[in-house]
């Protein structure tokens, strides 16, 4: 016996499969994600896994404080659905891309909620990423930015990061929060070794090349005893490299950090005067490096930077 289709059967699935291919959103595939720096951009893909496509902005080597975007990155802004940016004046260059990027673009800022560090150490004159707020006393102050090296607070961005992929796809909740949750275990692992490692420093004062690391010192009961360029990019006066050297010679400092991104003359007159080393701490990581190229690794290689220096 034959079976015979009716003609209506067809046209009916066909004209489905097109309501079907229309309905679907662009990012049915992937999400597609914008970061504004690598550690960023690894903590979306630890979450986001096999449905996200993440990009970041800062190229390797870049620094943040330094950076200056290219037009063209409007287009990477028009057609991402999600930027995820630190916030704090880090992103200083962001406004105009988001703008232009409209309403599409969801923007979530990952240092909302979080408590801040604000200093006036600063030279905010010449700072154009931080952003100021007013003490009651009219005194200008400035958010330090650097909250991703501080693994707890890490995982609270990583829970702004799954709220946000969950919202603009739903179909893979259960995946995000899934990866969420293993991602949210490994950062309280490095958490302890860091804290483990931290509690066997013989010394426990350093000096900062800026003030990247300052949440991570608020952290593990660290104590920054001073910063070799008060803002980046600007070099110390003799009397600034002459008060460090007097610094390391009192606390009895055996190395002066460092960081790839930004240039560290400085810091190597600073070590040669004071007879210690200059170590690198790398406060941005990056993916085609053999260290660092997850957020994970980066923390654990600085670790053991901090660990020479200190130990
Ligand atoms: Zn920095």
């Amino acid at each position: 016996m034959k079976i015979r289709m009716p003609f209506c059967y067809g046209f009916c699935c066909i004209f489905f499969l097109i309501i079907q291919l229309h309905s679907t959103p662009s990012w049915a595939e992937k999400v597609p994600i914008i970061a504004s720096i690598f550690p960023i951009a690894d903590m979306i893909q630890q979450v986001g896994g096999d449905h996200v496509d993440v990009t970041f902005v800062l190229p390797a080597g870049a620094s943040p404080h330094t950076f200056e975007p290219k037009p063209s990155l409007v287009r990477t802004f028009s057609s991402a659905r999600i930027f995820f940016m630190v916030g704090a004046g880090l992103e200083f260059w962001a406004d105009k891309f988001v703008k232009l990027a409209g309403s599409e673009l969801m923007t979530v800022v990952l240092s909302q909620g979080v408590d801040l560090i604000e200093t006036t150490e600063h030279d905010h004159e010449n700072h154009p990423h931080e952003k100021e707020t007013m003490v009651p006393e009219n005194k200008p102050m400035v958010a330090n930015p650097h909250i991703w090296l501080d693994p707890v607070i890490a995982k609270s961005m990583v829970n702004k990061i799954t709220v946000a992929l969950c919202e603009v796809d739903h179909q893979n909740v259960s995946y995000y929060k899934q990866r969420s949750l293993d991602y949210l275990q490994a950062l309280d692992t490095l958490h302890q070794m860091i804290q483990g490692t931290v509690s066997t420093f013989k010394m426990k004062k350093y000096i900062a090349f800026h003030a990247s690391w300052d949440y991570f010192a608020r952290r593990y009961g660290l104590e920054s005893m001073g910063v070799i360029e008060a803002a980046p990019g600007r070099n110390p006066t003799p009397i600034q490299i002459k008060n460090i050297v007097a610094m390391i010679d009192k606390y009895h400092i055996r190395a002066v950090f460092a960081e790839p991104q930004l240039n560290y003359r400085a810091a190597e007159v600073i070590a040669r005067e004071a007879d210690v080393k200059v170590l690198l701490l790398d406060p941005m990581g990056n993916p085609k490096q053999k260290y660092g190229n997850s957020y994970m690794d980066l923390m654990k290689h600085n670790l053991n930077i901090f660990k020479e220096a200190m130990r």
